[in-house]
């Protein structure tokens, strides 16, 4: 806790002094400048808007474009992770502030990050590749602990993690059941695999895929019938397909 406590004071040492020093920089411009000063300091601001709408509308346009057309080609590979690094983060920020569904541009986010991966046209071995899975698959009357080893699922049919599991020996797919993002985290530092194939809700996807920036992550939103958490679901076809397009076989 004294950590945190230590890194929450400096970082918010480090916004006052950076707050005092633009106060006494605005104070010095008011007191000393002429209208010369003023003007040349509104023409920048003017440049800079005009920069960031110029950029902001060119992420836009490649956003949408690589979205209907599903593929990125490589003149459109800077605007695209601009609008996905940069435009998308604040953009769900803006739809929490006005109450709209973060979920649904999180969504846009995934898809938009399963095409970039894609579009690479990377085939991975199958011991390259890590598929993570929720712990919310899994059928909540189940007594087994398929957390950390999956083979401890009888394959009874009651959720999909019996598929799963099925469907990853026969691709000899290494496949993890996670019971949340730290763990998640924790997992991938240590097995470094080649490339992620994750399934969760798309709050967790797209916070997982924001922060493995080196490893490419393929993201498969899960189904909540029975709303968050509890007893979710994945088509496993679909699951399959997605994984067989990346897999060097
Ligand atoms: S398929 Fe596996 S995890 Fe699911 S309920 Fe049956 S034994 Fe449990």
């Amino acid at each position: 806790l004294d950590k945190s406590i230590k890194s929450f004071l400096f970082i918010s040492k480090l916004v006052i002094f950076a707050s005092v020093l633009l106060l006494v920089a605005f104070g010095y411009i008011y007191w000393y400048s002429d209208i010369n000063i003023y003007n040349s300091i509104l023409l920048i601001i003017i440049a800079l808007t005009i920069i960031i709408t110029v950029v902001f509308s060119a992420a836009i346009f490649a956003l949408v474009y690589v979205y209907r057309k599903k593929y990125v080609s490589s003149a459109l590979l800077l605007p695209v992770k601009i609008g996905q690094r940069v435009l998308m983060p604040f953009v769900i920020f803006v739809s929490g502030v006005f109450k709209g569904s973060k979920d649904v541009i999180r969504g846009f986010y995934i898809d938009i990050n399963n095409i970039l991966v894609k579009s690479l046209h990377r085939k991975y071995p199958p011991e390259q590749v890590l598929m993570l899975l929720p712990h919310c698959l899994q059928n909540s009357k189940c007594i087994y602990k398929v957390t950390n080893d999956i083979n401890n699922c009888r394959r009874c049919g009651s959720c999909c993690i019996g598929e799963i599991a099925q469907m990853a020996e026969e691709l000899k797919v290494d496949v993890i059941v996670v019971t949340g993002g730290t763990v998640a985290r924790n997992i991938v530092n240590k097995n470094k695999p080649g490339i992620i194939f994750s399934v969760a809700c798309e709050r967790d996807l797209a916070t997982g895929i924001a922060d493995v920036t080196k490893i490419p992550v393929i993201g498969m939103v899960n189904e909540r019938p029975n709303g968050p958490c509890y007893n979710t679901k994945i088509n496993v076809a679909d699951l399959r397909k997605e994984l067989e397009e990346i897999l060097e076989i």
